[in-house]
């Protein structure tokens, strides 16, 4: 495909958003080296987001991938996959996952390559979109046919090509005819390598890629013709019938050299030279196998490479010329052996980058632990110091830190705020005739009550040793007045002979009500007055500030 790069430095510069429509058409019409300049130059602004870096990273991913960059494909394509996925874009992860399936099964690591394409059909299945789930299922299909799984491959390829028809795109309807026709063609490969019969493959194979030939014809996409017509050749010389393969042959490389497609063209050349070689004329085949090897063109194709040596090589053995076959097998062999190290290269290399990916997420993830076991261990401190430990009930430090607080929202929406403070009578007595320990039960048996009254905007105080103070939040005298009553009548009638036989406890409450401008200080002793002058009135009942009428229970 022509890579025809423009002079960035002519065009006046270009916003970020234009520059990543410009990247994507690019992508579109095979011109990756300007998309990639283009993503790239994204991602130096400063001004661009985290969604603009991400998009312009998933445009990379694509472009270095054509370019034959994994490296940089795999790290761009990862890190926008990790944008996506925080942000739950579906659509823009199967994106990602497809081209990075690409990637991974063109460096044969498999088992990453299968990880991606699962997760390019699951992102495309949620967001519910059959383009993008089109595109998974193609993509999965490739990724299985080069692991050597022609059968899985093709049940992939039908379901893509299933779908594509109802999508009725030029694109998708052409890819999904052309690529399950080129699937046949690598079963069929691999049926004759196992010497058995491939016609059914072959003609299967034949029959869509005819399809996508006309429907290119149709849509008048010449790159898309001059590559399904190259695979068209592959097929008829599979099968056996040369003189299409010739034909198809001649007009496909008229159009790559009309249009500029070198690359297809290279293709097109070494199969008619096949062609005439399959038609005994292995002089002529020789000569134009040994032109295309003086191309330079040819230097970028590897695979095409090893094939013209290796046909050359037998071309010459049969022939007798053996100094010459040996010549060829030895670049034969070389070529190949320079693909392999690539491969195991760039896959050592894609380990060691994802164990240091890993390790950094790790890291990442350790740090994070530690920031939360150290809030926890603060928060658990904190409560600590906030809580009595007899009773789980707030300290007077709580209270402390709560009231001002408590009493701004009070007085901010002139809220009526209500204190109590509650005394158990004769408390000494429990002691000294039940024991201290009982005297503790007794104490937690009162915190249940009070935690069981209040509301989680009230407030539970153990102020003292059998001293606890209520702070109920837009409650009106009254109202916390009869919940104090409550409470006393609650204590008089608890079953306390469960804790100790001959048992009995009372308490006595005193409440006030916050008076606007009131310090604290002085609401609380008024509350305390109260609750003196309920003990003073013979305890087991509540006095409320401001009247000097005892509330009789
Ligand atoms: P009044 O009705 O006037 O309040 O009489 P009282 O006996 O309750 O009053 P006083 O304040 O004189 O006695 C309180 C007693 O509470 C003294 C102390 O031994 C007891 N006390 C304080 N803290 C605790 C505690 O944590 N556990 C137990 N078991 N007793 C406590
Ligand atoms: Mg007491
Ligand atoms: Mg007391």
């Amino acid at each position: 495909m022509p890579e025809t790069d423009a002079d960035m430095s002519q065009v006046v510069p270009l916003g970020i958003e234009e520059l990543l429509a410009h990247s994507r058409l690019a992508a579109e019409s095979g011109q990756h080296r300007l998309g990639a300049k283009q993503a790239e130059s994204v991602l130096v602004d400063n001004g661009a987001t985290l969604l603009q870096q991400a998009s312009a990273r998933e445009l990379l991913t694509l472009h270095r991938l054509r370019l034959g960059d994994y490296q940089a494909s795999v790290e761009q394509g990862l890190l926008a996959l990790e944008y996506f996925t925080a942000n739950g874009d579906l659509l823009a992860q199967s994106n990602v996952h497809c081209t990075l399936a690409l990637a991974f099964s063109d460096i044969a690591l498999n088992e990453t390559a299968l990880h991606h394409v699962l997760g390019a059909i699951e992102a495309a299945r949620a967001c519910g979109n059959p383009v993008a789930e089109f595109w998974a299922l193609s993509r999965s299909s490739l990724v299985h046919g080069a692991m050597g799984d022609a059968v899985r491959s093709v049940e992939l390829g039908k379901q893509a090509l299933a779908l594509a028809a109802t999508l009725h795109d030029p694109e998708t309807s052409f890819v999904a005819l052309n690529n399950l026709g080129d699937t046949y063609l690598t079963m069929a490969r691999a049926t004759l390598a196992r010497d058995e019969d491939a016609s059914q493959p072959f003609s299967d194979g034949l029959e869509l890629t005819r399809e996508a030939v006309g429907l290119a014809q149709r849509q008048g996409n010449t790159f898309h013709e001059a590559i399904a017509r190259t695979n068209l050749v592959s097929m008829l010389i599979g099968l056996g019938q040369h003189d299409e393969a010739r034909e198809h042959g001649r007009q496909g490389k008229e159009l790559c050299r009309v249009h500029g497609y070198r690359s297809l063209e290279i293709d097109i050349d070494s199969q008619l030279a096949e062609l005439v070689r399959a038609d005994g004329r292995c002089d002529e085949a020789t000569a134009m196998m040994e032109a295309q090897l003086a191309d330079p063109d040819v230097d970028d194709e590897p695979a095409l490479l090893a094939k013209l040596h290796r046909s050359l090589f037998e071309m010459h053995k049969a022939g007798g010329r053996f100094d010459r076959a040996l010549a060829h097998y030895e670049r034969w062999h070389a070529v190949t052996r320079r693909m392999t190290m690539q491969t195991a290269g760039l896959q050592a290399q894609m380990l060691i980058n994802t164990l240091e990916i890993e390790q950094a997420r790790h890291e990442v993830e350790k740090s994070q632990l530690e920031v939360r076991v150290e809030r926890l261990r603060a928060e658990e401190l904190d409560d600590q110091a906030n809580t009595d430990p007899l009773t789980r009930l707030s300290n007077r430090r709580a209270l402390d830190r709560e009231l001002p607080w408590m009493m701004g929202l009070a007085q901010k929406g002139t809220q009526p705020l209500c204190a109590a403070m509650i005394d158990f009578d004769h408390f000494k007595t429990v002691n000294d005739h039940h024991g201290h320990a009982t005297g503790d039960q007794v104490l937690t048996t009162l915190a249940s009550m009070l935690r069981a009254i209040t509301r989680s905007t009230d407030l539970a105080v153990r102020v003292g040793g059998e001293e606890f103070l209520l702070v109920f939040a837009d409650t009106s005298l009254a109202d916390a007045t009869a919940a104090c009553e409550r409470l006393v009548a609650s204590v008089r009638d608890y079953e306390w002979q469960s804790l100790a036989p001959g048992l009995a406890c009372t308490v006595s409450a005193g409440v006030a009500a916050l008076e606007p401008h009131e310090t604290v200080s002085a609401w609380l002793s008024r509350a305390d007055a109260a609750l003196y002058e309920a003990k003073r009135r013979g305890r087991d009942r509540v006095h409320a500030a401001g009247t000097d009428v005892a509330v009789i229970t």
